[in-house]
């Protein structure tokens, strides 16, 4: 999911919309806004569907008053799934003894079962079927006497991935968890405050980039400033690795680097541990076209387009349901045959998941008569589930947990398939010598099985680390 807040601009609605068109890539299912202006309250407005369609009109922008505002774009990973409710559609509302406060939330919360049972034996009546609403109940039920101090209390006693963005009447809250798996970022805009997924969404409205927000930091921003604090007890970080290969859009900075150049070093990467004569390096768009530069650069291969994306679709795998899925990829991907025609090709892609897009790609490039398919891959295999916000499936749907490398290249029905390894791809995010393997620098359990956060829902549903 993406998040995003603004405090101190005119119109705070708009801004909120542009950062959250900004951030689309991040869920494309449904969004919302909620803003405040004095003398109206708190006003809300949540789609199902793109911003674009949802929160440009001059008709629902004018009923999202005021200098204040947080949005959220979904992608569900918790709670229903593809058929998402309207109910589970972000920001949530809450109103408290001292005032109303909204919040929308990117990440996984891995106790959010366990909690909402306990909440609803204690008489909290949930609305949606989201993991992100304990936060509101847990806000509800804490003695604080502000909310920053409730929202504090709360997020002490959830688990698992959180960035989140909160607002009140005046303050714009920001936090990310001890570990700070997921992104968010500060940036200023005039006398405003911004709160943002990503540096991308700072571009849109051309705020300024002030930092990230730490792993375990909690931010108040109001008219005056911003207020820091750590109200977790301090650990090691460990961002999603994920974010640098796939999710996160290759023109934002994360963690001081350049996405972008992230995924070339990935290509480069890849080049150096699994080189292979051919005549051209082609990405699977959009997702692995970084990737693909950097093949191409390091191994001297011709760079190519051998498969065109209507840029008119959405990101194949938010795409909740199987059978969306399986229709998108011809839906979405085109092989360019006059150009693959008798080559040999080096496919780049950023990840195997279920392997459907793979093989159907697969099967076009040599329908369009392609000699040869090498298959190179910006990540590892993905052999476990994440819990931290990506929607991974379960084990018994990923490829790679199921099948060796050599029986995924025959499944896959390509002349070679090949992985960057995982230290390769800490190389490539900028660690010379590879994963700490005591300590490892980034959460990188999809593909070490190694999670930095206790799955408790999923261990009590039977699942086996
Ligand atoms: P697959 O071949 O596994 O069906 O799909 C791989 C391609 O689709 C990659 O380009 C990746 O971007 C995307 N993809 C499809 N499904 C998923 C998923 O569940 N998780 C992730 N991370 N990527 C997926
Ligand atoms: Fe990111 Fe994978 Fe960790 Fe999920 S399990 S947070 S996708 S690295
Ligand atoms: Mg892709």
């Amino acid at each position: 999911c993406g998040v995003f807040g603004v405090v101190g601009v005119d119109n705070a609605a708009s801004v909120v919309a542009l950062g959250l068109h900004a951030l689309q890539h991040r869920g494309q299912e449904a969004g919302g806004i909620v803003t405040h202006e004095f003398g109206q309250g708190f006003s809300s407005a949540r789609r199902f569907g793109y911003v674009r369609d949802n929160f440009t009109d001059a008709e629902t922008m004018a009923t999202l008053p005021g200098p204040i505002g947080i949005g959220h774009v979904r992608y569900s990973t918790a709670g229903s799934k593809g058929a998402t409710q309207i109910r589970d559609v972000q920001p949530f509302f809450g109103e408290f003894s001292m005032g109303g406060a909204a919040i929308a939330h990117n990440g996984n919360i891995t106790n959010a079962l366990a909690l909402r049972k306990e909440l609803v034996d204690r008489g909290s009546i949930f609305q949606s079927s989201s993991d992100s609403e304990c936060i509101i109940h847990l806000m509800a039920r804490s003695m604080g006497r502000k909310i920053p101090d409730r929202m504090e209390e709360a997020l002490r006693k959830v688990e698992g991935a959180f960035s989140v963005v909160a607002m009140t009447r005046t303050k714009l809250i920001g936090c990310r968890d001890p570990l700070g798996v997921r992104p968010l970022v500060l940036g200023q805009l005039g006398d405003g405050w911004v709160l943002a997924s990503e540096t991308c969404a700072l571009d849109i409205i051309n705020a300024t980039f002030i930092r990230e927000i730490e792993p375990g930091e909690m931010v108040v921003a109001t008219g005056k400033g911003v207020e820091s604090h750590f109200p977790f007890r301090p650990a090691k970080s460990r961002f999603c690795i994920f974010e640098h290969v796939y999710f996160s859009r290759p023109d934002s900075i994360l963690g001081g680097r350049s996405v972008y150049e992230t995924r070339e070093n990935i290509g480069r990467e890849l080049a150096k541990e699994a080189p292979v004569d051919a005549d051209m390096v082609c990405p699977v768009p959009d997702s692995g076209t970084p990737a693909a530069i950097g093949f191409s650069l390091e191994s001297g291969i011709p760079y190519a387009m051998g498969i065109i994306r209507n840029q008119y679709m959405g990101r194949t795998f938010i795409e909740p349901t199987e059978s969306i899925r399986n229709m998108g990829v011809r839906l979405k991907l085109n092989v360019n045959r006059a150009l693959v025609k008798g080559k040999r090709i080096i496919l780049v892609d950023d990840s195997v998941v279920r392997g459907t897009t793979s093989r159907k790609i697969k099967e076009m490039i040599l329908e369009a008569g392609a000699a040869e398919v090498h298959f190179r891959i910006a990540s590892p295999p993905t052999k476990w589930p994440c819990f931290y916000g990506v929607d991974t499936p379960q084990r018994d749907k990923l490829l790679a947990a199921n099948m060796t490398e050599e029986e995924m290249r025959d499944h896959l029905g390509v002349n070679s398939l090949k992985f960057i390894s995982i230290d390769g791809l800490y190389r490539a995010v900028g660690e010379a010598r590879g994963r700490d393997q005591a300590s490892p620098q980034y959460c990188d359990a999809c593909f070490s099985g190694e999670y930095p956060v206790k799955p408790s829902d999923m261990l009590d549903q039977g699942f086996e680390m």
